[in-house]
């Protein structure tokens, strides 16, 4: 295969995007080469075009992405060829050959640091290395990112068989979707007294970009009662409420105030049990503190990059509140095939086929961009072929 060559969109700094030639590889033992189908844009794809580069500061030394970098971490591929000749399995034990239909983890974990060694998800571990995020496409093979007609898989990585029933335009969705293990966490947690997120709960999910979208699914699959979707636009709303919100706020259009007296109203004045922050402005998760009920529970998941400082009242939000906070920092790689197979089953019911709403080729990654953040766009998926 060696001696073709590869188009990719490459991120030279934020801003400014290059379409390069890379050379085809011929994948090394135990590594893959994946043929791209359709990579999703996810808004730490976004937040990285913008300029907000300091990620996993968890510990209080932010790491920066080294540019250049292929983005594109949201994959779905078909094998093109597997390196050396010992069998190679996907996640769940499957048996993987050329031309199988796959979703790429987009992490891969080192194995060998504390957090990884006690069980705890990628984004903990030390010395993660994201697909599509955090690999410099300086060295060869340099095709560490979705935005690319291949994709070179290295070991450590993992591979999810995608069911036959499931169209490649909502398998790209499955990374999102696992991310809402926050709401599985949480049903853990509901099993002390008084805990949320319990059978019936009202639930706000704070930003329906694509992130909040499947957080509002996945409280619906789970048994949530009133589901509360917040957003600027009204398209998106519009959306929420096909996939399971019951109530749409426009932030646009609401003070906080009005949201605050909407969300009292519909629960007898206590606030709600859970809030899912998504919308990724840090400002959020202080309205999220004040939209909850006394012993609510807060899951933060849009604040992935490193945006910036709010202030918040230890007493009201936090003490005299009771509050639980549940911090997620992506997605646990135990969640990919569940979500997979729940989404074949949601989408017989509920239009999951126009989750994507607009398809960009290699050539136009810029404009695919720039619909991303348009208020009247969902998911924005690359198509390396066209
Ligand atoms: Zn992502
Ligand atoms: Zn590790």
């Amino acid at each position: 295969m060696s001696g073709h060559r590869v188009l990719a969109a490459t991120l030279v700094e934020p801003g400014h995007y290059e379409l390069r030639e890379y050379p085809l590889p011929d994948p090394a033992p135990g590594c893959v080469l994946i043929k791209m189908e359709v990579s999703g844009i996810c808004g730490t794809d976004k937040h990285t075009y913008q300029g907000y580069t300091g990620q996993y500061g968890g510990n209080g030394t932010p790491r920066q992405i080294p540019f250049p970098i292929i983005q594109g971490h949201e994959n779905v591929g078909t094998i093109a060829a597997i390196g050396g000749d010992r069998p190679y399995t996907d996640f769940e034990g499957v048996a993987l050959k050329p031309g199988d239909r796959v979703v790429v983890g987009p992490n891969v974990s080192c194995g060998t640091c504390y957090y990884c060694r006690h069980d705890f998800p990628y984004y903990c571990c030390e010395n993660t290395v994201d697909y599509g995020n955090n690999i410099s496409a300086k060295e060869p093979p340099h095709l560490f990112g979705g935005w690319s007609q291949y994709l070179y898989v290295v070991p450590g990585s993992f591979l999810v068989r995608v069911p036959d029933d499931l169209p490649s335009d909502i398998a790209v969705l499955t990374e999102i979707m696992a991310v809402t293990v926050g709401l599985d966490r949480a049903k853990q947690i509901s099993s002390f007294p008084n805990e949320s997120f319990r059978f019936d709960d009202t639930v706000v999910v704070i930003g329906v970009g694509p992130l909040g979208m499947c957080f509002v699914m996945k409280a619906r699959m789970l048994g949530a009662g009133t589901i509360i979707a917040v957003d600027l636009s009204d398209y998106r709303l519009g959306f929420a409420r096909k996939l399971g919100a019951d109530v749409i706020l426009n932030a646009r259009k609401t003070s906080e105030t009005d949201r605050l007296a909407a969300i009292r109203e519909l629960t007898n004045g206590r606030g709600a049990d859970v809030v899912v922050e998504c919308a990724g402005v840090p400002e959020a998760v202080r309205e999220g503190l004040e939209m909850l009920r006394l012993g609510g529970l807060l899951v933060e998941a849009g604040n992935f990059s490193d945006l910036g400082e709010i202030r918040i009242s230890p007493h009201r939000h936090l003490c005299a509140k009771n509050v639980h906070i549940l911090g997620v920092g992506g997605e646990e790689r135990a969640a990919y095939g569940p979500s997979m197979r729940q989404m074949a089953r949601y989408m017989r019911q509920n239009p999951l086929n126009e989750f994507v709403t607009d398809r960009f080729g290699i050539r136009e990654v810029e404009a695919a961009m720039k619909k991303s953040m348009a208020a009247d766009s969902i998911k924005v998926v690359i198509d390396p072929w066209a």
